[in-house]
């Protein structure tokens, strides 16, 4: 699989040269550079043998059938757009890695038709909204969308004219019954699989996510004048709440809790803190864990404010439900990894992914990599050769199975 891995990362390597700035990797939602990368894969999907087709939601997509085979095919896929600065891997690695599933797939007569979608749009970097690629393919897309406007003013529907296509179509983006699962092979874009020392991992689920913001209230004063034990300092409060937070969410297995943003009134280094805004980000693969540690930590701050003579407000903005991956596709990747000779590890997905609004649609399985210093969204985000390597005998095990099932 050297040669294989060796080819995907050059790849990557070359397609993050395909930016809307120079030399950094900013590749928005249907940008130029975008039909750059459409180009490319276009020639070696067709140079495979494959179908290839642009749908009216920007996504790339090629189709392979097996001489003979009637059976439904296999999607494998990820987005081709990037954040501002991004780094060569995220996304577009699970794109190259599907042209070689594809490869393989053909050199072994494997009797799996496998259909590749670039997603067009999966950050939400140029409308402020993502997933517009996948939602469009799961069928999830509400066409009021298009009339958000980018930073330009321009609409997505007047976007997607200029790419050349008809935003009417959006519709028959969908994908029909004659789909069997979706696959998706993507950067881990964290720390893990680094800390244990792991090339690979098999996700169980993205992680469900709920954010609040707390405004405590407490009396702006002087702080000269005002005695310590008089005072009603609304950033002590939140203090103490934050640092709470955070030891419950490291006693909590597999919880992950966030105070990323504060704001203080009046914000004066002479004034004890009248009022503090602070947002509260919680996440877990289980619901009801993630559920019961929002109340553990909202009945904390209701007693640490009472405690202080603070009020406090707390208004719920997101409670959005993990997305659990296809328990038997799973199950193939978990075997997949086994027969590949690697450790078997299966984790949960901090982050959104394509992955997630496919699985609404179609059974969906996850293939993570290690991330290098667990570095992505950042231009020296990269990937080890010989984790691509594995990744790929991964892949063949996994397509092997599943040919298994329909042959
Ligand atoms: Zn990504």
């Amino acid at each position: 699989m050297k040669p294989r891995a060796q080819r995907a990362i050059g790849e990557c390597r070359r397609i993050a040269a395909m930016s809307e700035e120079e030399g950094r990797t900013t590749r928005r939602f249907l940008t130029p550079p975008m039909r750059e990368v459409h180009k490319l894969l276009r020639e070696r999907m067709e140079a495979m043998g494959m179908t290839v087709s642009v749908d009216a939601a920007g996504n790339l997509r090629g189709s392979r059938r097996p001489p003979g085979s009637r059976t439904r095919r296999l999607i494998i896929g990820s987005h081709i757009d990037t954040v501002p600065n991004a780094g060569a891997f995220d996304g577009i690695l699970g794109v190259a890695l599907a042209l070689e599933c594809v490869e393989i797939a053909q050199e072994l007569k494997l009797p799996l038709p496998i259909e590749i979608i670039a997603f067009s749009e999966e950050e939400g970097v140029r409308f402020g909204v993502p997933f517009i690629g996948s939602r469009a393919a799961a069928g999830r897309f509400d066409p009021a969308l298009l009339k958000l406007k980018d930073a330009d003013g321009v609409t997505l529907e007047d976007a997607i004219r200029a790419f050349g296509l008809d935003p009417e179509e959006i519709e028959k983006a969908a994908i029909g019954d004659d789909a069997s699962g979706f696959f998706e092979i993507h950067i881990e874009q964290g720390p893990l699989l680094e800390a244990e020392d792991l090339r690979v991992a098999a996700v169980t689920a993205i992680v469900g996510q709920s954010r609040h913001i707390l405004t405590w209230t407490g009396l702006a004063n002087h702080a000269g004048t005002t005695p310590m034990h008089l005072r009603r300092d609304a950033l002590a409060g939140a203090a103490e709440w934050v640092v709470a937070a955070e030891a419950l969410a490291l006693r909590t297995d597999g919880l992950v809790a966030t105070v990323g943003h504060v704001d203080v009134e009046p914000n004066a280094g002479n004034v004890i803190a009248g009022a503090v805004h602070v947002s509260l980000d919680v996440r877990h693969a289980d619901d009801a864990a993630r559920k019961s540690a929002v109340e553990a930590l909202l009945a904390q701050a209701e007693a640490i404010a009472h405690r202080r003579s603070l009020a406090l407000q707390c208004t719920r903005q997101m409670d959005q439900p993990a997305v659990p991956m296809d328990e038997r596709l799973t199950a193939f990747l978990a075997e997949a990894i086994e027969t590949a000779g690697l450790p078997v590890k299966l984790m949960p997905s901090g982050a959104g992914h394509d992955a997630m609004v496919m699985a609404g649609r179609l059974p969906a399985a996850m293939l993570f990599l290690r991330s290098p210093g667990g570095l992505s969204h950042h231009p020296d985000e990269t990937v080890l050769e010989g984790d691509v390597a594995a990744a790929l005998e991964v892949c063949r095990k996994f397509l092997e199975r599943l040919a298994a099932e329909v042959g």
